[in-house]
């Protein structure tokens, strides 16, 4: 218990570590997870060793709805298709690891909010029917604080409080400091479009097809640029790229992300040179130098980020990307650049990209930190979904039982 004690000092700050008594008599403990807060079906079942401080994965099934055809996700498309998934999804979890009645799960979690209401009702209510008939805790869940708690999941890492975090995604764009379980404060976020959305836009413009993940394939498309850019048996070309928050006077010093101007300022370039829209060297050169200025932005309100915020930041080494686009070296490298020239931080982490999309494994490892943490939340049954809950505001919300 000793390095349990000693992890929850050091990540709390506070009261020391009294285990739920349902943790004191069992070494291991099973933690069935959902997330349905947009639109994919995931449920995974975690295997809890509190003394060793160990977790693994046993089992995570997802499935996504199919969106391509309506060119983004629909609400109540995406509620039926939980509604479809939910309950065979969880039988194959379940199923796979001889999880019954007489060999149930010891906690549920599930994510309660933020996200789309009609998701995240499905989720929580089959959670619910599940903590009822496994008589088992239910512990509802803050979907960031899952993204935000994931790093920590790797027990060999230990990503120590306080770090900052970059969130960077198809659906979200944001700077995090976080000071414990409970204390997050988003430092900068986007006010239009996430960065994932914003090259995935970019990358259909120059010509990647596809489903999902567009933004990858641009990166892959763009792996021999350096034969193309600087060669002089071919044209050069230097394009007028957005400096989004940079145009107007007050908003240079403006803490957040824009990446809404992006696709249009490439559809106008392409516009101006149609007979170039089918030359490879022109489309290599538009989306390098595309995807740069989007790193770029990034890079710079980083900066101000770090600039802005000095003596909120000191005591900060740690730093976590996380999300699909935390995958491309580059955009890797550059922050690694910054960081180590703006800041005190030395270590930097990067959790696997499966781990950074919407999953139930995040849900379930959050879950577990609130429940092993000094409050020992559960969460009562009657609960509803939370459309919209600031990261800021997790135990402000009804519903949390202390024990
Ligand atoms: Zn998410």
């Amino acid at each position: 218990m000793i390095s349990l004690i000693s992890r929850t000092l050091r990540s709390e700050g506070r009261s020391l570590f009294t285990p739920p008594s349902s943790l004191i008599s069992i070494r291991h403990y099973k933690v069935l997870s959902i997330e349905t807060s947009c639109d994919d079906t995931c449920v995974a079942l975690l295997d809890r060793d509190p003394i060793s401080d160990k977790v693994e994965v046993l089992s995570h099934v997802k499935r996504t709805l199919n969106s391509y055809g309506d060119g983004g996700i629909i609400p109540t498309k995406a509620f039926d298709n939980h509604q479809r998934q939910i309950a065979s999804v969880t039988k194959e979890v379940l199923q796979q690891n001889g999880i019954t009645s007489l060999n149930p799960p010891d906690l549920i979690c599930v994510t309660r909010g933020p996200g789309m209401k009609g998701s995240l009702t499905i989720g929580l209510d089959f959670a619910k029917g599940l903590s009822v008939a496994f008589d088992k805790p239910l512990v509802g869940v803050h979907h960031m604080l899952g993204h935000l708690l994931i790093p920590r999941l790797d027990r060999n890492i230990d990503v120590q409080y306080p770090f900052l975090s970059l969130l960077i995604s198809g659906g979200h764009t944001m700077l995090v400091l976080s000071e414990s379980i409970f204390k997050h404060e988003i430092l900068c976020d986007t006010i239009d479009v996430a960065c994932g959305d914003a090259l995935d836009k970019v990358a259909r413009e120059v010509g990647m097809e596809g489903e999902t993940n567009l933004g990858r394939e641009m990166d892959l498309f763009l792996k021999d640029i350096d034969s193309f850019k600087g060669n002089q048996d071919l044209p050069q070309y230097s394009f007028d790229m957005p400096l989004p928050l940079m145009n107007k006077r007050g908003r240079v010093n403006q803490l957040n992300f824009a990446f809404g101007a992006f696709q249009g300022r490439v559809q106008e370039i392409k516009k101006a040179n149609p007979e170039l829209i089918n030359d490879l060297n022109f489309r290599k050169q538009l989306a390098y130098q595309a995807q740069c200025a989007i790193f770029n932005h990034i890079t710079n309100k980083l900066k101000l980020t770090l600039e802005l915020n000095k003596d909120k930041l000191s005591q900060v080494t740690h730093f976590v990307a996380s999300g699909g686009v935390a995958s491309n070296l580059t955009l890797r490298q550059t922050l690694t650049d910054t960081l180590l020239e703006n800041s005190n931080i030395t270590k930097t982490h990067y959790p696997p990209v499966e781990l950074c999309t919407d999953n139930a494994v995040m849900i379930g490892w959050a879950g577990i930190e609130m429940y092993e943490s000094g409050e020992h939340l559960t969460t009562e049954l009657g609960v509803c979904p939370i459309g919209k809950w600031p990261i800021s505001e997790i135990l402000d919300v009804d519903g949390w039982i202390r024990k």
